[in-house]
């Protein structure tokens, strides 16, 4: 009888924690729960311990082979001073150039399943005849944004931030506020609008689209139908669309010098500490990080708060050197706030370890930046959000908690100084809302509910599940 051979596919993330967590996930999927043999090509980004002990750490299978992509030298093509998209994209650009050569090294791939941000990859794989599918990191509805860009940049003739209605509609999406869009889609003459723009665009040139969402939590919105059942999108060449989640980090091992932290927890009641962690990059202004500090304090419930050095400028300070920034935060913290919440908090300097800690009995409630894999694991822990958005899609993320499906609660900032600022007094009012209130309970109920249908979704014969093998059985 003949043996049949595991399909070759390789998987090539964009760099960023955000972006690498995913894709690896998926491809750990695809080598464990579908018999594929994956390659998983990485950029290498030395300056991120985060990424590094990751990689290390995380229980490969047999089936995937990491393997490394040349260092592609950007010194001069990156400035300091480019915003977060453009530097991305760029380095993603120089990083996809040695693809064609790494192809003649390994087998031919049947796919290569990529990042948004490496389309670049859509021509080199045109000559080796690899189809190409796109991995989309984010929320179905910043997806429908995307194929919707095209539109709106040909019918919309001032700046999205001033249309007159205060929103941009998307079909079969709630309407998007303008002060939610991302910042690279606030000013229409800026290169990063450009390369939003070709980013978006290269979307329908996939095969087909991964999103790390699934059936049953996309049905309790109109998204997904609008974008089948619009005749904009139904006119697009778009790409099938897979629901393959939510796929998040679940098999880390704990690094030593974080085991103090799930301890600490192990001494705490059920529900009772509030976990604050703003991704992989985030970093809040000197004022805020005070503010937000005291907050904590004032409100009086168990927290652990994972801290970096903050920065006036920059609101994702580690986005490629994630895990790095050692600063003392006694340095940077409130005098005497570490004093005066020993027991109560726990501040951990740069990165926990993420799930571990949402997947704790004792954690009640995730203040977070929503980064959509934040989201998601919060999500399939079941616990309630403080909505905290800082860069990027994440305030559409935050508006979609809040708003469409009530599992979180965004606190009110005042304009001071043309910033806008979180008091200490909101800070406080949220926190006692979501640990303490009956707010918090109906959320943290909610939360249970997309707790298990996310679980049912990824089982054998579950929505994810089914809409993977049906693809994989394509490449067989
Ligand atoms: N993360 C972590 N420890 C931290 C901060 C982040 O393990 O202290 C992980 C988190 O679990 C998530 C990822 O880093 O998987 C961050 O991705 P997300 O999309 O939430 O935000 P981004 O970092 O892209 O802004």
């Amino acid at each position: 009888m003949a043996v049949a051979t595991k399909p070759h596919v390789a998987v090539l993330p964009s760099p960023g924690m955000g972006h690498l967590i995913p894709l690896l996930e998926f491809a750990k999927r695809l080598a464990t729960h579908h018999a594929v043999h994956v390659s998983f090509l990485v950029v290498t980004t030395e300056s991120s311990p985060a990424q590094r002990r990751y990689l290390d750490s995380a229980a490969l299978p047999s089936d995937l082979h990491v393997i490394k992509l040349p260092p592609a030298d950007v010194s001069s093509v990156i400035t300091p001073d480019m915003p977060i998209l453009t530097k991305l994209s760029l380095l993603c650009r120089e990083s996809v150039k040695p693809l064609g050569s790494i192809f003649e090294k390994i087998s031919l791939p049947k796919a290569l399943i990529i990042d948004n941000f490496m389309g670049d990859a859509f021509d080199i794989c045109k000559n080796f005849n690899v189809p190409v599918y796109t991995f989309y990191t984010s929320a179905t509805k910043s997806l429908a944004l995307a194929l919707y860009l095209r539109k709106l940049d040909k019918e919309v003739d001032c700046e999205f931030v001033d249309v007159a209605e205060g929103s941009i509609r998307v079909p079969g999406c709630k309407s998007i506020y303008v002060d939610d869009l991302q910042d690279s889609l606030k000013n229409r003459k800026a290169e990063a609008y450009k390369w939003n723009m070709l980013h978006a665009s290269r979307l329908t040139m996939a095969t087909g689209i991964f999103v790390n969402t699934w059936d049953d939590f996309e049905s309790k919105s109109s998204w997904f139908h609008g974008l089948n059942n619009d005749p904009y999108f139904r006119n697009l060449p778009a790409p099938p669309l897979y629901r393959v989640g939510p796929l998040i980090k679940h098999d880390e091992a704990v690094a030593e010098s974080d085991a103090f932290i799930l301890s600490w927890l192990d001494n705490q009641e059920c529900d009772s500490v509030l976990f604050v962690a703003l991704g992989s990059g985030g970093t809040m202004t000197s004022e805020q990080l005070s503010e937000l500090a005291l907050g904590l304090e004032m409100s009086k419930q168990k927290f652990v708060f994972v801290v970096r050095k903050p920065s006036d400028i920059d609101v994702c300070g580690t986005y490629f050197n994630a895990g790095s920034n050692v600063d003392d935060p006694k340095t940077y913290l409130p005098e005497g706030f570490l004093d005066r919440t020993k027991g109560v908090g726990l501040v951990v300097p740069t990165w926990a370890p993420q799930v571990h800690v949402l997947g704790h009995k004792a954690t009640g409630g995730f203040l977070s930046h929503c980064g959509w894999n934040s989201t998601l694991e919060s999500m399939a822990y079941g616990v309630p959000i403080i909505a905290w958005p800082l860069f990027a899609e994440q305030r559409i993320n935050a508006t979609l908690l809040t708003e469409e499906v009530g599992v979180a609660v965004k606190p009110e900032g005042v304009l001071q100084g043309g910033r806008r600022v979180v008091r200490r007094e909101e800070v406080e009012r949220v926190v006692r809302l979501v640990m303490e209130g009956e707010e918090g309970k109906v959320m943290r109920n909610r939360m249970g509910e997309l707790k298990e249908s996310a679980a049912k979704a990824l089982k054998h014969g579950g929505s994810s599940y089914d809409s993977l093998s049906c693809v994989v059985k394509s490449w067989k």
